[in-house]
């Protein structure tokens, strides 16, 4: 184990973004204002692989200062890319697709050596960028607005409206660790399409991928500071969202940064995506098996790393212990371990921190009665493929974001009691139900509050197809390829009074007498 290089081999279209230090270790730039540039403070940060805790790069520490550089950029470049017609910004954009193609291997290699990613989970996560973009490019070509005429209403008799859509200005995006590429990509393709200026801020636990589709942007012959991409901690996060210049925060994280992202950000439109508790409901008419290989992928997948994993499975009690024995004899094959290795299905957690976590999480769960039938321990960043059965419900991995390997399965008597816990959770982002009968998934699909609801799968975002985004503490705003664009542009009515002309006078059947 552990005997490859961490070496990330980037070729040299990379070389003007990063420089060695003495001790070998790539230190890369932020893009401000069209240039690669080092922080003020000349300060760094290490980036190390959640593999075995070594550095593999450092990374600017940005302060204040940069960030209103970088909010001054993309201000006096908002119009500009406005104006650049959309053929031409869609030009961009192709030529993007093409020089990430080409790169496709190397940002596969860093997704694994920053994020710990599994061999399987990085090349589907740039495989996802590479559609993402490519549908948007399609989408991009609907969105128009609308035609309102005005002879519904007397106060609007003579007139008709177009609603167009117009570019927010400046949108400030910030990301998590979990999808460092694709979620990041996902906010800069609509908002500069749709035509923004973006200052951009990944995770301070893998913000390389992100420097590289910056610069495969600029390759792509992105006008000059209409794209900023900053880097540093979560301070570097409130930096923008206090800048009044900033119009609009697109936001993918936990709720707890979403909250006070909310509360800083004022009269902002705000977009957010946050934390989940994705709740799978089998009934006992399901097929169980397939129930259960969609279970424990939903709650394997990417370490469990996903806010649409699933963290909560209840079974209904007559099929519980088949359900169980499924679910074990699937779990066999998620196999943890170097995720350099093409075999590896479970990858590390990004950090220690991460794994302490989980890990009380399921020793409060054993406290309170709970039952471990598989893993339950961890070696480094490393938490084996756990499985908690007969969870109580006062066990806190109930209730919290796991974010991590386990599969938590609790027992109930019928969908009514699934539906009554389900409406105690604080999380409404995804949930799932597995049953052949139609009145049963409809009554269950209309009982959940949840953004999203999938019948006999896991939930699973995917490229942003079909819309998703959070109820109650899971988040503000749709995210999707038109849906995205959508919330990255705002309306205006424009009203034009005909009467002048002539046109447009209501003749009424019934003209109301003087
Ligand atoms: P996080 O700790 O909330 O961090 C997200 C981003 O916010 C990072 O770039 C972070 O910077 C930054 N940040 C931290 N404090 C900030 C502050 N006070 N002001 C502004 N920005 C701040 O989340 P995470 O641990 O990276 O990601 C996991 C969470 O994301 C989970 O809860 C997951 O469910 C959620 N998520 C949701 C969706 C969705 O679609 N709903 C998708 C993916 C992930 P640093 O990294 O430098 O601290």
């Amino acid at each position: 184990m552990f005997k490859e290089s961490l070496d990330l081999k980037l070729s040299s279209v990379f070389d003007s973004i990063w420089c060695q230090d003495v001790d070998g270790i790539p230190c890369f730039r932020m893009y401000i204002g069209g240039s690669w540039v080092e922080s003020s403070s000349k300060e760094l940060f290490t980036v190390d692989t959640p593999i075995n805790g070594k550095t593999i790069a450092k990374v600017p520490s940005a302060t204040a200062y940069d960030v209103e550089r970088a909010v001054d950029s993309a201000y006096a470049n908002k119009e500009r890319i406005r104006e650049i017609p959309g053929i031409d910004r869609i030009q961009i954009f192709r030529r993007a697709e093409q020089i990430l193609r080409e790169h496709k291997d190397e940002f596969v290699r860093t997704l694994i050596l920053e994020a710990g990613k599994t061999q399987s989970d990085a090349e589907g996560e740039v495989k996802a960028t590479l559609e993402r973009l490519h549908l948007t490019l399609e989408e991009v070509r609907k969105i128009f607005g609308e035609y309102i005429p005005g002879d519904w209403s007397e106060g609007t008799s003579g007139k008709i409206a177009l609603v167009i859509r117009e570019p927010i200005g400046v949108i400030g995006a910030i990301t998590p660790f979990n999808y460092p590429l694709y979620t990041a990509s996902a906010k800069i393709i609509p908002a500069i399409l749709s035509g923004n200026a973006v200052v951009v801020k990944g995770s301070s636990e893998d913000p390389i991928s992100l420097l590289l589709f910056t610069k495969v942007l600029e390759e792509a012959g992105l006008p000059k500071g209409v794209l900023n991409t900053v880097t540093g901690g979560g301070a570097v996060g409130e930096y923008l969202v206090r800048d009044e210049r900033v119009g609009m925060i697109s936001f993918t994280g936990s709720t707890a940064v979403g909250k006070r992202i909310a509360s800083l950000a004022q009269l902002k439109h705000l977009h957010l995506e946050l934390g989940g508790k994705g709740l799978a409901i089998v009934l006992d008419d399901a097929d169980l098996k397939h129930a259960a290989k969609c279970c424990v992928e939903g709650a394997l997948k990417n370490s469990g790393q996903r806010c649409d994993a699933i963290s909560l499975i209840t079974v209904q009690k007559d099929v519980h212990s088949e359900f169980v024995k499924y679910v074990l004899d699937e779990v066999r094959y998620w196999v943890v371990g170097d995720p350099r290795i093409p075999e590896i299905r479970i990858g590390p957690l990004i950090n220690r921190a991460s794994v302490e976590r989980v890990h009380y999480l399921v020793e409060d769960a054993v406290q309170k009665g709970a039952k471990i039938l598989a893993g339950g321990g961890f070696n480094g960043c490393f938490y084996q493929p756990t499985v908690l059965d007969d969870v109580p419900l006062d066990a806190r991995i109930v209730w919290e974001e796991t974010f991590g390997p386990v599969v938590t399965v609790t027992k109930v008597v019928d969908e009514d009691e699934a539906l009554t816990l389900a409406k105690k959770l604080r999380y409404g982002l995804d949930a799932c139900v597995f049953t052949k009968n139609f009145y049963r998934m409809w009554k269950v699909a209309k009982g959940l509050e949840v953004g999203e609801v999938t019948i006999n799968d896991l939930p699973r975002h995917g490229v942003g197809y079909f819309p998703f985004g959070g109820w109650k503490e899971s988040g503000l705003g749709r995210e999707g390829i038109g849906y995205s664009i959508d919330e990255m542009t705002k309306l205006k009515t424009v009203v034009f009074n005909l009467e002048p002309a002539g046109l447009g006078k209501l003749k009424h059947l019934h003209p109301p007498t003087p």
